[in-house]
């Protein structure tokens, strides 16, 4: 059983992710606690969080946002830090035990990274990082000795069921995906497709990114690459199946035959409370599986041809080197462009595709040449939104 306290650094905690660890923190009666808190924008919500938590820091990493805000009612005891720097500098510190990298897109890279290099526990919500730079990251975690703990629900439902067991047991995993809200639209109907339709997942409740990627399929490509690095695994034994109840949230087949899943309600306090409160079990304020009613869970299989992100997810994961901070960058920069207006649902991923194939692929990318690949996916985004 845990003795000591774990302070953990929730870096995006007004974010969806975010959010629900502060509801997992403040149920764990006093295992874990709130060290320190970071958001970019809607600054009232993190204000309001440090009043209620009053952790050690806060961080606004948007500098001139925050230096517009009125700071006046944060608590005493709380220390205000400003800009991108801040969160290495707390990631790194002595009373931070668990950093949850819950920030979205490659914005979580560096401070990611500062903890690991620190030696401390990461909870890795962020999977950009990994789809950025999972070579150098888990090559990172191995030499300081750092824990990288998955959140995301699929890579938790494989770690729940693998440990630590030598991944030469394992003959492939396979990714759940529920199929996002547009699994049965035609292409015709696809092209029409609106922000505010895209925002409206069937089963998860998230961010505005990760969304948007459900939608496009390209969060599940982006995970194949995140299960690659995570598990070490090749691209042969990575698959997805479309199972739109997202109950079963990921199964992993061994090499004797037997395959295992992880089950539960779509709910990611679960993933969180997994990850903050590793290696121990503890009861936990996550939906459950109500045994009394009737339900049915499908699997069909995942069809490349109606879902190309999954073509894009494959090959970046057997490339590696910079291939994945392209694709990361350009599908950024692409949802973002979506978002605004100005690209169309169905020229997501041709936009991804178009970026990843004009570019300079390097085998072994520095995290500087990967963050100088990152800037020039994205300007080549714009390039072909303008064109
Ligand atoms: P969100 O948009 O709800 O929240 C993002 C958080 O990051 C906010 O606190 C925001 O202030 C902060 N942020 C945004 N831009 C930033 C920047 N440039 N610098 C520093 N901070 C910034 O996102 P989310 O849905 O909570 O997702 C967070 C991460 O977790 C993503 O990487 C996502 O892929 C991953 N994830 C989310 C879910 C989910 O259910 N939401 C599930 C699995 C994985
Ligand atoms: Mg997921």
């Amino acid at each position: 059983m845990p003795s000591a306290t774990k302070n953990v650094a929730v870096f995006g905690s007004t974010g969806s992710i975010g959010r629900n660890a502060l509801e997992v923190i403040a149920a764990s009666q006093g295992r874990l606690s709130v060290v320190a808190l970071s958001a970019h924008c809607r600054l009232s919500e993190l204000l309001e969080q440090a009043q209620l938590l009053k952790p050690r820091w806060v961080i606004a990493t948007d500098a001139e946002r925050a230096l517009r805000f009125d700071w006046e009612d944060l608590p005493a005891e709380t220390e205000l830090l400003f800009g991108p720097d801040a969160l290495a500098e707390v990631a790194t510190a002595v009373e931070v035990d668990v950093v949850l990298a819950a920030i979205v897109g490659s914005a979580g890279l560096r401070s990611t990274w500062a903890a690991l290099d620190a030696k401390k526990t990461v909870a890795l919500a962020n999977k950009e990082t990994l789809v950025m730079a999972g070579g150098l990251v888990k090559h990172l975690a191995a030499t300081q000795g750092a824990s990288l703990l998955p959140v995301d629900s699929e890579h938790s439902a494989i770690f729940q069921v693998l440990g630590n067991r030598d991944s030469s047991e394992v003959r492939r995993v396979v990714l759940t995906a529920s199929g996002g809200p547009f699994r049965n639209l035609s292409a015709d109907e696809l092209k029409q497709v609106t922000v505010h339709e895209a925002l409206a997942h069937p089963t998860w409740n998230m961010g505005p990114k990760i969304t948007i990627d459900s939608a496009t399929m390209m969060n599940k490509a982006l995970e194949i690459i995140e299960s690659r690095w995570l598990f070490n695994l090749t691209t042969e034994q990575i698959g997805v199946v479309i199972h739109p109840q997202s109950i079963v949230h990921s199964f992993v087949e061994f090499v004797d035959g037997s395959v295992i899943a992880q089950m539960g309600p779509p709910d990611m306090k679960l993933p969180i409370q997994y990850a903050l409160e590793y290696p121990h079990r503890q009861p936990g304020i996550a939906a459950r599986l109500d045994w009394t009613r009737r339900w049915q869970l499908e699997f069909e299989p995942a069809d490349e041809a109606r879902f190309p992100a999954l073509t894009l997810g494959f090959e970046c994961a057997r490339a590696g080197g910079t291939s994945g901070a392209v694709l990361n960058a350009a599908n950024e920069a692409a949802v973002a462009a979506f978002l605004a207006g100005d690209l169309h649902f169905t020229e997501i991923v041709p936009a991804c595709r178009s970026v990843l194939e004009s570019h300079d692929f390097k085998a072994e990318p520095t995290l500087e040449e990967l963050e100088t690949v990152d800037l020039w996916a994205r300007a080549e985004v714009t390039r072909w939104v303008c064109a």
